[in-house]
């Protein structure tokens, strides 16, 4: 890593390009933006882990090959926690990161994570392992997850202890952790944090979803849901101290949409990052980084530990304008509506990727990963599910679209 007094101090101006556009392809704040980016400006103890993590860290899912200067633009400001998984990019991602930090792993963490299935058993975990430490040409990885959990039968699998026990004793991972967003992610969460199952967790968590954010909001929001029981979770974790790392930070990442708004000095996303830092029980958060300019900008939030009263501002206007018919996937209320058992918060979450992420191929790869997909909202009435979401989503006219595209 690069020593930080070499980092540039960097003074951003606008540049306008124009409109509104995809996340993909971010544009910077069409007005004169300024912000000073000194890199990272925190390390927080990632729970039991004792890691000292970046609090903004690097997101990988849509990282591909002949992207290394990415990840390398990231360590030079700093950032020292990496987060990729076997299937982001078909494993572009491992592969990648595995090519940029040659003759730097020790000063950085890695995490990866495979999906477990009730059935899975410990030797294709290993095996699967063993593909990760090849695509990131290191033999060990710092925090290796159990994927996008949302069985509890998936984490009760005796064969994923089995399997972490003996990857940990052959010094392959260091530490084990659980990821999720959909649905049953709440009761997976209870049952790993009851049962001593994991150092690290990776959760959704954004402004959207806590219910401390509509405390003493004046304007009318009739129809967001907030998630009761998240910070629930979280405090729970925090006493059994288990490292807590944040992601789907920005409810939606419909950047553009914003940046009419951002007149403050903060963006939207730097506003949203230090709603979830000002969470002193959220150990670092991670946000797929997809230029150097995003990474720039993400990092204007390093270090925050509350909420300006503009930043506050700018949630508000975004719950506004995207609160009623944002899909808050694990708050599940649907669940149990569809007589298909088409799990609605997970397509719909698939449905984000592609619509505001702008991201179809990894909406694609993320939809191809659901046990049971939409197939049959293409010839259902629409009927079961009609009144099944309480914030307003009409289920059916998203769900057979998004089969459409993705299937
Ligand atoms: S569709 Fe509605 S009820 Fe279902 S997960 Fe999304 S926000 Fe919750
Ligand atoms: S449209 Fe029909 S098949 Fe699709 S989620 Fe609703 S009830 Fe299920």
């Amino acid at each position: 890593m690069k020593q930080r007094n070499d980092r540039r101090q960097f003074l951003k101006s606008s540049v306008i390009l124009g409109g509104a556009s995809a996340v993909g392809v971010l544009t910077p704040p069409s007005h004169a933006q300024t912000w000073l980016n000194q890199g990272v400006q925190k390390y927080r103890t990632l729970g039991r882990t004792n890691l000292k993590v970046s609090d903004i860290s690097f997101g990988s899912s849509r990282l591909r090959s002949g992207e290394e200067d990415l990840v390398q633009h990231a360590i030079d400001l700093g950032i020292n926690y990496f987060d990729t998984a076997e299937s982001y990019t078909s494993g572009q991602s491992e592969t990648v990161i595995g090519r940029a930090i040659k003759g730097q792993r020790t000063q950085l963490y890695l995490v990866s994570k495979t999906i477990i299935r009730a059935t899975t058993s410990a030797d294709t975990m290993m095996r699967d392992l063993e593909g990760s430490l090849r695509r990131l040409q290191t033999d060990y990885i710092d925090v290796y997850m159990n994927h996008a959990v949302n069985n509890i039968e998936v984490v009760s699998n005796p064969e994923w202890q089995i399997f972490n026990d003996k990857a940990k004793a052959q010094g392959k991972i260091r530490f084990t952790g659980v990821s999720g967003h959909a649905g049953n992610l709440i009761n997976c969460l209870d049952y790993v944090l009851d049962h001593d199952l994991v150092d690290v967790m990776l959760v959704a968590y954004n402004f959207g979803q806590d219910p401390k954010f509509y405390e003493g909001l004046t304007r009318g929001f009739d129809r967001i849901a907030t998630q009761p029981d998240l910070p629930r979770i979280i405090t729970k974790a925090k006493a059994k101290n288990v490292g807590i790392v944040a992601m789907k930070t920005l409810m939606g990442a419909r950047l553009n949409d914003m940046r009419s708004y951002e007149n403050s000095g903060a963006t939207f996303a730097q506003a949203a990052f230090s709603w979830v830092l000002s969470n002193a029980n959220v150990d670092s958060l991670v946000i797929s980084m997809t230029s150097k300019q995003q990474i720039d900008e993400y990092l204007g939030a390093s270090g925050s530990t509350h909420v300006s009263v503009n930043a506050r501002s700018l949630l508000d206007q975004y719950a506004l304008l995207n609160g009623a018919n944002y899909c808050k996937h694990a708050c599940n209320l649907c669940e149990g509506s569809c007589p298909y058992g088409v799990p609605i918060s997970d397509v719909l979450r698939t449905r984000m990727y592609a619509t505001d992420y702008q991201d179809v191929d990894f909406a694609r790869s993320e939809y191809a990963l659901l046990e049971t997909n939409a197939n049959a909202c293409l010839n259902c009435s629409g009927e079961p599910c009609q009144n099944a979401c309480p914030n307003g989503l009409t289920i059916s006219e998203l769900c057979a679209p998004t089969h459409r595209m993705l299937a």
